[in-house]
């Protein structure tokens, strides 16, 4: 009388979306990365933008006239503004 397929998880369950998952988890794949994504573990912008890497760029810069987020050449070589006002 197994109903259950002879290699299905034990009752464990994703604690976000309730995913069945495996025995060492807590959550899903997904939600686990969600999850790293709230704790900062992964930043999607640090990815994208490799001016990250460096320390001194990676200071967050706001357009003087709307406070929209710049870039640090907006800063360097522009007029401390974002495109739309430079
Ligand atoms: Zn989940
Ligand atoms: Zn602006």
């Amino acid at each position: 009388m197994n109903k259950y397929p002879i290699n299905y998880y034990k009752d464990k369950y994703c604690s976000d979306c309730g995913r069945r998952v495996s025995d060492a988890a807590t959550r899903c794949h997904s939600c686990a990365m969600k999850n790293n994504f709230k704790l900062g573990l992964i930043n999607i912008k640090g990815k994208r933008n490799h001016f990250y890497k460096d320390g001194i760029k990676t200071k967050q810069h706001f357009c003087i006239v709307c406070n929209a987020p710049i870039s640090y050449y907006a800063v360097k070589y522009g007029k401390h503004k974002c495109r739309r006002h430079s």
